[in-house]
This record gives structure tokens, sequence and C-alpha cells, in this order.
């Protein structure tokens, strides 16, 4: 944050900030409005009715306040997101001025503006050497229709037009539009709407708990990857157009991978000459203590997804950097990609990424997370493996997650496990929201992704917490006879 009185912005939004510190809010009447008019996204609204949604109303740095003046340590950055922290002025104040000079202009009839130009370009350069070039969408999810139209677009043009199938993998998560979903692996998802659409096809994802037993992790993931190759060769290789992955799995529950599982993907992809896609929408922008995290596991991806970390959830924007290979075809080859949004390449949403990234260079932020606060980060985290709850706690970067288990074993896959109906991951994460910590719970894993400011102090004081709240959940499932120990 700036404590520099003349700093940009300065004077815009310290007052509105000030302003919603002193604010009351009328919660009751808030919650009343929200369930009464608002749908929301993942949400079992007859459920939430009756408990009332919290409403948060202001944050700073890595903190939230919500409308009863409570303090939350955000260890999610919102939706994975607001990786630069709450409340950078020098950000509201780019967005303002681009409001100001011009608000909207489209990039379809022979027209560009400037900030998309900059980011583009800006983009080009923190990316790896291959990618010159981005096609700007909204969200993630458009992000991955266009790489599915795009792949298809390629293979047609090199005269190949059967290979359609896009490979990717159970619990995956790639954005909820009709491609979105279906490229993704949630089973939930694809029973609502008669999901995936054809030609998505998925493998198993490289969980080394859930399918390691009797490995190493090493050996478990050169097997996991060669699940693509059987499934390449059960589609027929003629057929296939590309995979996809997520470099670190996040909504599936950070799923880190073994080492040796995204070189053999690799591997097997220039094997058959398919597309590699990269969805980077959470790993890339610092997360994973690089630019994008392909660079971490020794990933060429053809084509990768952005967006959240590219403005901080600031304003939307997402998009699709594309590699030379492609590039290459669509743009010598291809004449009118027939595919775009009004808001490609909004310049309101690229001043905010400009600026967003700006931060994240001049403060150094990939680099605290490769050598300093992401090292120590792990390092505290592991720790809360001598939780009698914990069966298992892994980072990569700043994403982590822990295991809540029944009983430990002296081997992972021994530990006994509790009854999924019993939803012990749901328990944690109330206790954690309940004691200003926020922590997501995927079935009995419970996740973070705290912002990339986030200080050594801070990671003390948020772990300290996660182990408070760990203790209040093993006391409640003891009180509920779920527990003997
Ligand atoms: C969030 C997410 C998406 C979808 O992005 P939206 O902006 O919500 O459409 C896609 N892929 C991954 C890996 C995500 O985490």
């Amino acid at each position: 944050m700036s404590t520099n009185p003349n700093a940009p912005g300065t004077v815009l939004a310290a007052p509105a900030r000030a302003a919603a510190r002193a604010e009351k809010f009328d919660t009751a009447a808030i919650q009343r409005q929200d369930t009464a008019h608002y749908m929301h996204p993942f949400t079992d609204h007859q459920a939430l009715g009756g408990k009332g949604v919290r409403v948060m109303v202001r944050g700073e740095g890595i903190y939230l306040w919500d409308s009863e003046g409570n303090k939350v340590l955000d260890g999610m950055s919102g939706l994975w997101c607001v990786n630069v922290g709450y409340g950078r002025t020098s950000i509201s104040q780019a967005v303002y001025k681009q409001m100001e000079t011009l608000p909207f202009y489209n990039s379809f009839f022979n027209t560009t503006n400037l900030p998309a130009v900059q980011l583009a370009a800006k983009l080009a350069e923190i990316s790896p050497p291959r990618f010159q070039h981005v096609f700007f969408t909204g969200s993630g999810s458009e992000g991955n229709d266009t790489n599915v139209r795009m792949v298809r677009r390629y293979w047609d043009l090199l005269g190949q037009p059967a290979r359609k199938v896009i490979i990717s993998r159970h619990n995956a998560y790639h954005g909820s539009t009709m491609a979105g979903a279906s490229l993704g692996g949630m089973d939930g998802m694809h029973a609502q709407g008669g999901l995936p659409i054809p030609d998505i096809v998925h493998i198993g994802q490289p969980s080394y708990l859930e399918s390691g037993r009797g490995m190493t992790p090493d050996e478990f993931g050169v097997a996991a990857a060669g699940w693509l190759e059987q499934k390449i060769l059960e589609v027929g290789a003629d057929k296939v157009a590309a995979f996809i992955g997520e470099p670190v799995q996040g909504a599936g529950g950070v799923i880190i991978p073994p080492a040796t599982y995204w070189p053999e993907i690799q591997r097997i992809c220039d094997k058959y000459g398919i597309l590699l896609i990269a969805d980077e929408v959470i790993c890339g922008f610092g997360r994973t203590g690089r630019w994008f995290a392909s660079e971490l596991f020794g990933m060429r991806p053809d084509l990768i997804t952005f967006a959240k970390g590219v403005t901080s959830g600031y304003v939307p924007l997402g998009g699709v950097l594309v590699g030379d290979r492609v590039a290459r075809v669509l743009i010598e080859q291809g004449g009118e990609f027939n595919h775009g949004f009004t808001y490609s390449g909004h310049p309101v949403a690229c001043a905010a990424a400009l600026e967003n990234i700006r931060i994240i260079e001049s403060e150094g932020l990939v680099d605290r997370v490769a050598n300093d606060t992401g090292p120590y980060l792990e390092r505290r985290f592991a720790e809360l493996a001598d939780h009698p709850l914990v069966g298992y706690a892994d980072s990569c970067g700043f994403v982590a997650g822990l295991n809540l288990v029944k009983a430990k074993a002296a081997a992972v896959h021994d530990h006994e496990l509790f009854d999924p109906a019993l939803e012990v991951g749901m328990v944690c994460r109330g206790h954690m929201f309940g004691n200003g910590m926020i922590m997501r719970a995927v079935g009995d894993r419970m996740i973070i992704a705290p912002p990339l400011v986030m200080t050594r102090a801070q990671i003390d004081e948020m772990v300290a917490l996660i182990r408070h709240c760990l203790d209040l959940t093993h006391a409640d499932i003891k009180r509920r006879g779920w527990v003997g120990n």
C-alpha cells in the first residue's frame, strides 16, 4: 500500500475507504434482499436462505471486513485472484483515469486501444519466449472456449479436420460456460445441462493420495501421464487435437502433481504432435513463484489460458496466450477467425492489468514467492501435519492444502478417512469462517491460496489461526463422537 500522500489516487480512494470504515450496515435487511433477488453462482439457495449470507464490505491488504465489522484473513485471495491484495489505490487510479479518457472501444473493425496494445506487449514480455500473441476475453471460461475454437481451427487449417478431440482430466476445473464446464471434469457440473459437449474426453487426475498406493510419487507421476497415451491410442491419434490441464489443479483441491508428471505429459504430446494447453488461470501471475507455472513444471504449452491474477480480480479480464506454433497458422493461413467478444481488449480492464503487473514487478512478488515467502509458507504449513486431524499437508508457492483424517497411519495411503457424508471439511470451514480465517473445503481437503503480498509475520499469524481452528474442529467432532482420539 502506498503511504505517500501524493501517490496517484490517494485523493480518490482514501475517502471512499474511510467512509466504508465508518458506515453502519443493516445486515438483516441486506440478507433479506439478497435472498429475495440474488441468484448466487454454485449455491444451494434453499440451504443458504435459512442461514443468511455474509456481507463483505471492505478489503485492505490480506484482510476483509464484513457488514458486522468482523475482520477476516482472506486465505483464498477472493477466488484465487487478488494476488496484490485489497485496497491498491494505484489500480483504482489507473482504472479511473482510463474511464475518464476512453471507457470503451472495441477491437473488431481495424481498431485498437492503448491499454490493450500495451498489455499484449507486456504479456509477450513476461510469458515464455514462444508466446508473442494474446487473444483477450472477459474471463477464464471464455478463454477456454476460445481454446476449443482455436485448436480446432488450427487443425482444420492444417488439413486435419478429424483432429477435434480434446483430452482433459477428471476433477479439473476449466470454467462454467458450456465448453469450459465440458473441459472441466466435475461430475456435478456434467450432470446438469447435458455435458460434456461432443469430442471432449477425460483421463484420471495425477492425485498421488487418491491413486498412488504402492508407488513412489515419481513412479506415480509417470504412470498417471501414461493414462494420456492410453487415451490417445483409444481415441485414435489422428483424432486428438489437444490436451488441457491446470499445472496445479485448483478448484479440484490443490492437487500438486509429482515432478515427473508434466515432463512425461509433454513427451507424449510431442510424440503424437498434439497441442498442449496450460490453464494457468490460477497458477499464472506469480502464484507458484514463476510468472507462469509451466516454467516451473517443465511444460512447453502451445496455448496458455489466463484470467484471475492478471488484474488481481479488480476488473474482469481473461484471455489466451497464443504460442508461435498456433499463432503462425492462424495469422498466416487463417484469414478471418470468426470469434471474439465485445469486451475483448477492454481498455479499462487492460489498464487495471497493466498497473497490477507493474505492482507485481516493482514489489518483486514473483521472486518473493519463489525464494522467500513461498518456501517459508511451505515450511510453516507442513508443520500442521503434526495435528491429530491432519494426515497430509503440501504446498507449491502460494497454494497449499491439507487433508483431514479420522486416524493417522505411518503411510499416507493407510490413513483412516472420515465418512464423506459427515462433511468434516465443511465443519472445519465453518470454524475457520467463524474465527476470522477464510480457508476453502474440497471434500475433506482444506485449501488456501493467499495474496502474494502476504509477509512472513502474516504467514505466522495465518498458520496459528489455522491451527486454532483445527483444534476447534477436533473438539467439535469429538463431541459429536466422530473421532476417539
Ligand atoms: C476460475 C478458473 C477458470 C474460469 O475462470 P472464470 O473467470 O471464472 O470464467 C478457468 N480455469 C481455471 C483453472 C480456474 O481456476
